[in-house]
């Protein structure tokens, strides 16, 4: 497997380009097309220009965090970019909910009834309803979002039964300091349960694990586009 990641003062290019590839060799690693996987460059707190130059170099899948900053950088992106897909992949308040339906091609975050009432609401009154993901809490943490493991079979049988198709898969946030691979397992049981197709799963540090345990999504962010500035 390739590790040798290019240094952050190469091009966001070069760094593009050496994801993909240990992508490519990760899912080929585990037996995997390697088409399964799409990345999802995370590019929130950078700068517009930063965006402009993964798309230069191919790139036409995004995450932002925050749907404020994601609202003013991309939707002028879109006209000289129809590829262009934006996952939302933040904690959501559901006084986002509108902005979010509007802005974003997924949503990878549904993680409570009341966010999912906010959704339904939005979509309908937009008549517009992007892909959805339900965010699970797989470790537990408290202070994260998701929805808490031992609720989250019936939270997606909501989301199913609300959302039908438009539920895709599910996502995860393994804790910092933990192997991520019994999250990843966790998840891909779950959605395998649920009959769901989409595992988004794995962030720079642990994006080919995660590969090897189904993933579908891969959210990477600092492998790409190098450390993230500080918000002032
Ligand atoms: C910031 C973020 C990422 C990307 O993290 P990196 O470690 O920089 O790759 C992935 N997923 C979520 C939900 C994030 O907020």
């Amino acid at each position: 497997m390739d590790t040798s990641l290019p240094s952050a003062t190469s091009s966001i290019a070069d760094r593009l380009c050496a994801v993909r590839r240990s992508m490519h060799a990760a899912a080929l690693a585990a037996g995997r097309d390697p088409a399964e996987v799409t990345l999802v460059a995370v590019s929130k707190f950078h700068p517009l220009q930063s965006v402009q130059e993964a798309l230069a170099a191919g790139q036409c899948v995004f995450g932002e965090n925050r749907v404020q900053e994601a609202a003013v950088k991309f939707p002028p992106l879109r006209a000289a970019n129809p590829d262009l897909r934006l996952h939302l992949i933040g904690g959501l308040q559901t006084n986002k909910a509108r902005d979010a339906v509007r802005i974003a091609d997924m949503i990878e975050s549904l993680d409570r009834p009341a966010l999912v009432d906010a959704i339904a609401r939005a979509a309908d009154a937009q008549g517009r309803l992007p892909d959805l993901l339900v965010e699970v809490n797989t470790g537990d943490e408290p202070q994260k979002f998701g929805v808490p493991k031992e609720e989250a079979d019936a939270f997606i049988r909501l989301c199913q039964k609300q959302f039908g198709p438009s539920l895709r898969g599910l996502m995860c946030i393994p804790p910092a300091e933990q192997n991520p691979v019994p999250h990843f397992q966790l998840l891909r049981s779950m959605a395998q349960t649920h009959g769901l197709p989409v595992l988004s799963m794995g962030m720079s540090a642990d994006f080919e694990q995660a590969i090897a345990h189904g993933a579908t999504l891969v959210r990477v962010g600092s492998a790409i586009f190098g450390p993230r500035p500080t918000l002032a």
